[in-house]
């Protein structure tokens, strides 16, 4: 499933990977087409977004959407404490300043969508004393690659996990490898919301890297498998519009 010449991905050794200028959009230059009308998100062009590089937003009872605009990540607040979904190192020390911005509850729960440096790569925000829960190959894939800032999950599970935290359900499915062995779907039934990393793209015809997953068959099959789910809101770890 994960073969040992799989290439490690690190934070430091690897910054052009998530190290995207201009906030993942296309560059505007002389040499570039003027972006067409609308082609930027409403929240782009807002006083918080160019003076602080993130924007946050509640979806729907208190599960909220934060953006670096390259990177999509999430939290929900609950009675007990906050459940944050991934860290990408474009947020860093923005994911805590936006969980900040809305509640002064700790968080208590990390979730890591999948194991890949840019969307998990600034986790250690958020301390150790965090339970951090996350599908068994991702917890095998970072045992063999240790990065101090990925701290291996403390809490996993094979198929099916129904994480409860102050009155909020937050049901994780595995599938099967699609974008990467591990990679799993987060679904929250109250809120109506579904987080499926690195699969499809809102904005864009597909993932713009779907040549970066490692089962294609299972890359396609999510897709159907994201339609399977009733959701109003989708977090797909990065999006376009
Ligand atoms: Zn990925």
């Amino acid at each position: 499933m994960c073969q040992s010449s799989q290439i490690p991905i690190s934070v430091e050794e690897t910054p052009s990977f998530y190290g995207i200028d201009h906030y993942g959009f296309p560059r505007a230059g002389a040499d570039d087409p003027l972006d067409p009308a609308g082609y930027y998100p409403p929240y782009f062009q807002s006083e918080h977004f160019q003076k602080y590089g993130y924007h946050v937003e509640e979806l729907r009872g208190g599960f909220y959407w934060v953006t670096s605009a390259g990177y999509d990540a999430a939290f929900v607040v609950t009675e007990e404490g906050v459940v944050a979904i991934d860290a990408p190192p474009t947020l860093g020390e923005n994911m805590l300043a936006a969980i900040e911005d809305v509640t002064d509850r700790p968080v208590t729960h990390v979730i890591y969508s999948h194991w890949h440096a840019d969307h998990i790569g600034a986790a250690s925000v958020f301390g150790p004393d965090v339970e951090i829960v996350a599908h068994r190959i991702t917890k095998e894939l970072l045992e063999r690659f240790p990065d101090p800032k990925r701290p291996l999950p403390t809490r996993t599970f094979d198929d099916e996990l129904v994480l409860e935290v102050g009155g909020v359900s937050l049901h994780l499915s595995y599938k099967g490898e699609n974008h990467c062995p591990g990679n799993i779907f987060i679904y929250a039934p109250q809120q109506k919301v579904l987080t499926a990393v690195d699969i499809v793209s809102p904005g864009s015809v597909t993932f713009m890297h779907c040549d970066a997953s490692q089962n294609i068959t299972g890359w396609y099959e999510a897709q159907s498998q994201i339609l399977e789910y009733d959701f109003d809101y989708f977090v797909g770890g990065h999006h376009m519009h």
